[in-house]
């Protein structure tokens, strides 16, 4: 593993993946494992995403899993820490932004004068884009974007210093536009300016890809570095790395086609009508129905058994919200998403194990419940289908586990053709 440079820990599943995507596209060859790793790394690539799931956790627990994460990232030889959190710097006044960027550079340095890093969520091109420390959506605040409503972090304060000051015991501080605008060779410059002030942790402004860059080039040997994706931009230049598409070359596709959607969301609901308008094979699995999972299992991959597998075939809970409500009620919410869930998970085992070697999986939490039934741990990422979602290799559990392309989509990503061309993509 002598050739790692970046070891990323992504304080979400499918935020890990956009990370990971990004990286990519600047020319990395990635690979994205899901939770700390116990062994070591299947393939030979430039930068590592440990995904964990610690964004709304207790904060003492998303510092443990981090640093557990760090201590492997090192282990296996990263050069640069990047910690990754959403592009609407999801926290709360407890954390956990904070504490674990502060976790972590306590970790990274000896003298408790050298840490300093940086935080910018910017993402220019989905829109966030932060301005003397103020954090905007489009062009509104923050605090006026829909996340002050967020129900579990809900974002008031669109002031980026103050927010993570409340965060942490370090100062923080901000290098603003003026300074962003002027090149890699000011930001460094401003850099020292505040760490000698005692600034431990800077905010930076960037409202547009080429800020990135700059502030990408001014990283270069930093220990830490933390943002959305968007800082991803323009780290890998500093490697001597450039776009290739060699980077997100996945082994060549082979074997049966499916499509597994337990979203409900707007986009996975027209992904799924337009699907099966234009005369898609599909199973609806209906949680209202007083089914034993095990008979629904069976019932659908006898389906799938009749269709013969020349097409790609899709199973979807996929339904709107009186259906889902109707669901809820009768078997109460969290119950209905966990029966929901297990049904996919198992007949993502059933078509595995008949043959499907191209899967595409549309929902976040359903996402995690097949990767992980499937026993899947590491993914190499390849290239993007639509915004946020690339296709991905891994191998199934098992020593001798088959290998699957997977593309799995939170379910508000793709566009409304999704499931035609992301097989089209591999073909
Ligand atoms: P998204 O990425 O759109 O949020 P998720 O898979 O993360 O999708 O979440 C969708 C949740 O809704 C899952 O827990 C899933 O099991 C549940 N679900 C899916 N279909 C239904 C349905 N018809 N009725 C009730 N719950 C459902």
């Amino acid at each position: 593993m002598a050739s790692l440079l970046l070891g990323c820990i992504a304080d979400d599943f499918t935020g890990a993946t956009d990370l990971a995507s990004n990286l990519v596209r600047a020319g990395m060859r990635v690979v994205q494992t899901i939770g700390v790793p116990t062994g070591t790394l299947a393939s030979d690539v430039d930068a590592v995403v440990v995904a964990l799931k610690s964004r709304t956790i207790p904060a003492a627990d998303a510092v443990t899993q981090s640093l557990a994460a760090l201590a492997w990232l090192r282990r296996v030889g990263a050069r640069q820490i990047y910690f990754k959190y959403c592009s609407t710097f999801d926290s709360t006044p407890a954390g956990n932004i904070g504490p674990v960027a502060e976790a972590l550079l306590d970790a990274l340095h000896d003298a408790p004068g050298d840490a300093f890093t940086i935080a910018t969520p910017a993402l220019p091109d989905n829109g966030r884009t932060v301005f003397q420390g103020h954090l905007f959506v489009g062009d509104r605040l923050l605090s006026e974007s829909g996340m002050q409503n967020h129900p579990l972090t809900p974002m008031r304060d669109p002031d980026l210093v103050r927010v993570l000051q409340a965060q942490v015991k370090r100062k923080v501080g901000l290098v603003d536009h003026r300074v962003v605008a002027q090149g890699p060779v000011a930001i460094r410059a401003r850099f020292d300016t505040l760490r000698a002030e005692g600034v431990g942790i800077a905010i930076v402004d960037a409202i547009d890809n080429a800020d990135l860059r700059s502030l990408g080039s001014a990283l270069a040997g930093m220990p830490l570095v933390t943002g959305g994706s968007g800082v991803a931009l323009g780290l890998p230049a500093n490697f001597d790395i450039a776009p290739s598409p060699a980077a997100s070359a996945l082994p060549p596709a082979s074997g049966g086609r499916a499509i597994i959607a337990g979203s409900c969301s707007s986009a996975t609901q027209r992904q799924v009508h337009r699907f099966v308008q234009g005369g898609g094979a599909a199973y609806r699995i209906d949680p209202g129905a007083k089914g034993v999972r095990d008979d629904v299992v069976a019932a659908a991959l006898a389906w799938w058994d009749r269709q013969g597998a020349t097409h790609a075939s899709l199973f979807y809970s996929t339904a709107d919200p009186a259906s889902v409500r109707r669901a809820q009620a009768e078997r109460g919410v969290e119950a209905a998403g966990a029966w929901v869930e297990s049904v996919l998970a198992r007949i993502a085992q059933g078509v595995v194990a008949r043959g499907v070697r191209q899967l595409v999986i549309a929902g976040g939490e359903t996402a995690g419940a097949c990767v992980q039934a499937l026993g899947v741990t590491q993914l190499q990422i390849g290239a993007q289908i639509d915004p946020g979602v690339p296709w991905c290799y891994a191998r199934t559990g098992g020593d001798d586990g088959a290998g699957v392309h997977l593309a799995l989509k939170s379910g508000n990503f793709g566009s409304d053709d999704f499931f035609t061309k992301a097989f089209g993509m591999l073909s």
